[in-house]
């Protein structure tokens, strides 16, 4: 492109821009048609020419009262692009060279934490939050929230706490309230993995008390108790999941049974709590569980009763997969290695399928994760039940 085709269009954005903003000025709205066509000017530029682009509007375009909408917003696309190192130019530029009021300095600081958070620069996009917080209102709530998003980042849980304590009032004081409540077990579980079991019991009531109905404290506590050796207790905090959340009690199944084995305590009652689970979540998780203990018991024939019973009511292919594995060890011949096909057939319908997917963002995975990796959500993942999975 031509240096004079640049100059028009930067001009053409330049004018439009100071149009926008004067329509704003006298109570017009403008993100309309033209405001679309003057973000499309823009984009055209950047595709076109973007180093030139940006190092035009940065040398030749002064700051001021009417270009300040074209600079911010020339910024704002920057960062929607990814093209970070540029953003932030053209914020320092802003305010270097502006004459600005206070809180249109805020602001434009705000904007470049936003787009060092984005770079990956937590320790600078740090230092400038600390000093928004101190505003008022609007910039202090928006900068705490970064804030925490930047504590979440570096895992600094007790950092996250001070923060989210701030945030934790009127409408989203349950929402904060429930993140802390992570916090707290994350605490926790990192006592117990440097075998400090009192600190770890500290943590997790403080995170009982943040949100007693959160089922994470429910899997922390269990596994504080059960390596402690008590294993009545490590029983009773899992089986509170079910009250807590039934979706979740799959997650529990593998200390729960270690509890029962090392406690040397009575199946009969497991069997009847982990039916009573069942009726209140169909999971196969619950059932493959259930079966192992009938299997035990009673034998292959009222395991394979059992299953095919479950099946009927909400079919599965783990649950499938585990009824032909039962079948393959009494079959032979023929019948056997059609078994065998048959089973391999099923394992494949699955191989690649998630096991949990977040509620809020749509993010899937075969691990479970508290916190989603996607929309940073709490408790938003959760099991997935049907055909090809719980
Ligand atoms: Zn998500």
């Amino acid at each position: 492109m031509d240096n004079w085709l640049l100059y028009i269009l930067t001009v053409a954005a330049i004018a439009i821009g100071w149009w926008l903003g004067r329509r704003e000025r006298f109570g017009g709205k403008p993100a309309d048609i033209a405001g679309a066509n003057y973000y499309d000017g823009l984009n055209y530029l950047l595709k076109e020419q973007p180093d030139r682009a940006v190092a035009t509007f940065v040398r030749d375009l002064e700051v001021n009262q009417e270009t300040l909408e074209t600079h911010l917003a020339l910024g704002g696309l920057l960062r929607r692009r990814g093209e970070l190192e540029k953003a932030v130019i053209v914020h320092q530029n802003i305010l270097e060279k502006a004459r600005l009021t206070p809180e249109v300095i805020l602001d434009v600081r705000l904007e470049l934490a936003r787009d060092y958070l984005l770079a990956g620069l937590l320790d600078r996009a740090e230092s400038v939050l600390v000093e928004l917080i101190q505003a008022e209102g609007r910039i202090q709530r928006e900068s705490l929230r970064l804030l925490l998003e930047i504590f979440e980042r570096e895992k600094d849980w007790r950092k996250a706490i001070e923060v989210a304590e701030r945030l934790a009032v009127g409408k989203e004081s349950e929402k904060y309230d429930h993140a802390m409540s992570h916090y707290f077990c994350e605490i926790a579980i990192d006592h117990l993995k440097h075998s400090q079991p009192e600190l770890a019991r500290e943590a997790l009531s403080e995170a009982i008390g943040r949100d007693a109905n959160n089922p994470r404290t429910s899997l922390v506590l269990g596994e504080i108790e059960l390596s402690a050796g008590r294993y009545q207790d490590a029983v009773r905090a899992l089986q509170r999941i079910v009250e807590q959340n039934p979706i979740y009690v799959p997650e529990s199944l593998k200390l729960l049974v270690r509890a029962y084995e090392l406690g040397d305590l009575s199946q009969e009652e497991m069997r009847s709590y982990l039916l009573d689970c069942l009726r209140q979540t169909p999971s196969i998780s619950i059932v493959l569980m259930l079966a192992r203990s009938i299997r035990d018991q009673e034998g292959d024939e009222a395991v394979s009763r059992f299953i095919a019973h479950h099946l009927k009511q909400n079919p599965t292919i783990r649950g499938l997969t585990q009824l032909i594995d039962l079948h393959i060890d009494n079959a032979h011949g023929v019948a056997r290695e059609n078994l065998s096909i048959l089973r391999s057939f099923a394992e494949a319908l699955v191989a690649d399928k998630p096991a949990y997917r977040c509620r809020s963002c749509g993010f899937d995975g075969k691990k479970m994760h508290w916190h989603c990796p996607s929309c940073k959500g709490w408790s938003t993942i959760e099991p997935i039940f049907g055909l090809e999975g719980e």
